[in-house]
């Protein structure tokens, strides 16, 4: 299925003034026993944003992903995508609405090709199963033809035609985060969950991924949420900041209001660099 309505040609633009929130994260409280991972965490990420999470080790980062991911159940509050609470959606059914994500360990199929790895991201998009593979359906076919071209579309866009033919497992770690991207990419998410996509990267690597954060999310029109421990990458990247320690939210602004409030400065015991 090519981009259809959400092409992967054009930039575009979204006046501030028309920016609702996408995903709204409603006083939502996780528990694992005595430890409170998530303390009535309430934040918005705005349509075309890209959001940046950070806290320091243990600050709820990743549980708040899971949660997102529908992995966790929160004991309290409630997560709306596109105004829907996600309560009644398993964790199956999230790419399917539009929610990607990607991976700190990277979830690809080392064996298998550039190309191929990001297809397979796309195929809950399908509907063939099979069945109807094995009957050949007449849709089968056009929906194929339609991966096929998304899936190219996306390796133009990663920059990734000389190794499209390649086994992941030959590839150095950088451009295998840029596959992991693609499978993410190609389920055609409005919302895209990033996890660390700067970790284990090199300085030059990461210059190369902000920019590449930015392309990406001006042309697929897509909304970020990026967890990230790189804070440089974060500062520049984020159109927002949501800061965490011990489960709160203790911070949420523009990256400057952000990098300049006393609580976050004092959570990261010195600032951010
Ligand atoms: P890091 O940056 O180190 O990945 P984080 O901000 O992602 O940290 P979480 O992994 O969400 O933090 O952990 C938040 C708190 O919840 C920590 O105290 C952690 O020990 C606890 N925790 C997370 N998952 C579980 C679990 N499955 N069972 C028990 N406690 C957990």
């Amino acid at each position: 299925m090519a981009c259809g309505t959400r092409s992967c040609q054009e930039p575009v633009i979204v006046s501030p003034a028309t920016r609702v929130d996408l995903l709204r994260v409603e006083g939502v409280t996780v528990r694992f026993g005595g430890i409170t991972a998530l303390d009535k965490v309430t934040f918005g990420v705005p349509a075309g944003y890209i959001v940046g999470l950070i806290g320091p080790n243990g600050a709820g980062k990743t549980t708040l992903f899971n949660c997102l991911s529908r992995l966790y159940e929160p004991s309290e509050g409630d997560i709306l995508f596109e105004g829907r609470s996600l309560k009644l959606t398993p964790a199956h059914g999230i790419a399917a609405l539009g929610i990607g994500r990607t991976f700190q360990n990277l979830a690809l199929f080392r064996t298998m090709t550039v190309r191929q790895n990001i297809m397979l991201g796309g195929h809950c998009r399908t509907r063939s199963g099979f069945l109807s593979n094995a009957l050949r359906m007449p849709w089968v076919g056009r929906e194929e033809a339609g991966l096929a071209a998304h899936t190219d579309e996306l390796v133009r866009l990663l920059d990734l035609g000389p190794v499209a033919h390649t086994p992941v497992a030959d590839l150095p770690f950088g451009t295998q985060k840029r596959v992991e991207l693609g499978r993410a990419l190609a389920s055609q998410p409005k919302l895209l969950l990033l996890d660390e996509p700067a970790g284990g990267l090199n300085h030059e690597e990461v210059g190369a991924l902000m920019a590449l954060l930015r392309t990406v999310r001006d042309r697929l029109q897509l909304t970020m949420l990026l967890v990230e421990h790189h804070m440089n990458l974060v500062m520049r990247v984020s159109d927002r900041v949501v800061a965490l320690d011990f489960g709160r939210v203790i911070a949420d602004g523009t990256p400057a209001e952000v990098q300049a409030n006393e609580a976050v400065v004092s959570a990261y015991l010195g600032g951010v660099s």
